[in-house]
């Protein structure tokens, strides 16, 4: 099931796609209502038309900090050690896990903005990302699965020199208006366990990523069993899976992003945001 948020005659909705419809279901405004709940129960109005609609992120604001994480793919921690040895290069037996805030998730077609007065490295990264459907605490990996509810895309905007700067990432990554998400949540049984799914971004229609889910270093089984070892994972958390090579800062010269330029991200059988930075 493809579920939206969006805005219709004013009005934010939550809805379940159908060929090139959305079904409104009554009642729900926000989608962390239908996180957990059973759908037979629920009750639909009339479809609107998908191009009728203004899409918003499908969480726009998430009860808490993305957990996202860090090279999580290993060409893309080749290329972060090419770009920046001291704060990329190091052994990594274990996952790298670091939080983002999202004060609000940008549209699927928004704008990101480039906060230009701070940031002279502003880069992209696309990414899987996963929303946990019910409290989770002490979830053994083959558990885990059943606790996601679904999968949407997300765009990891990153400010490399604030990122690089601090000791820690959280500041470079947090910035308003760097969490493109959507265009929707696609519900966890339309997938295999792990999903394998191609991931791709383009740059003003330059192909810059290309990849596949598969590769992921550490996979979701073992996210959600690791940190659910000590930490509920409450419903409604979102985890970033990190983001594969071809990012701006990975290309020498690096190639950052800059106001006006077009990125899209896309993951297959999901969907792809395509958001334009500002000026
Ligand atoms: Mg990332």
């Amino acid at each position: 099931m493809r579920l939206y948020t969006y805005r219709y005659k004013g009005e934010i909705r939550v809805g379940r796609g159908e060929g090139d419809s959305i079904v409104p279901i009554c009642g729900i405004t926000d989608m962390k209502e239908l996180i957990g709940c059973n759908f037979e129960d629920l009750w639909y109005d009339s479809p609107v038309k998908l191009d009728s609609v203004e899409l918003l992120a499908p969480i726009p604001e998430p009860d808490r900090d993305m957990i996202c994480l860090g090279i999580n793919y290993v060409e893309h921690g080749e290329e972060a050690a090419r770009y920046n040895k001291e704060a990329f290069l190091r052994e990594r037996p274990h996952a790298i896990y670091f939080s983002k805030r999202i004060n609000y998730a940008v549209a699927p077609f928004g704008e990101i903005d480039p906060h230009s007065d701070i940031v002279d490295k502003l880069d992209y990264e696309c990414e899987l990302a996963a929303v946990i459907s019910r409290d989770a605490k002490n979830i053994s990996a083959e558990d885990a699965y059943k606790y996601i509810f679904g999968y949407t895309v997300i765009n990891d905007v990153s400010a490399r020199n604030l990122q690089t700067a601090h000791k820690q990432w959280y500041f470079g990554k947090s910035l308003d208006g760097f969490t493109p998400m959507g265009p929707c949540i696609v519900t966890a049984d339309e997938f295999e366990q792990p999903p394998r799914l191609a991931l791709k971004s383009y740059v003003n229609g330059e192909l810059r990523q290309s990849s596949n889910t598969e590769y992921m270093v550490f996979d979701l089984a073992h996210v959600i069993s690791e940190l659910s070892a000590g930490m509920t994972l409450k419903a409604g958390t979102i985890i970033a899976t990190g983001t594969p090579a071809g990012v701006g800062m990975g290309f020498d010269p690096p190639r950052f992003l800059n106001p006006g330029d077009e990125v899209i991200c896309e993951i297959e059988n999901i969907g792809r945001i395509i958001n334009r930075v500002g000026k």
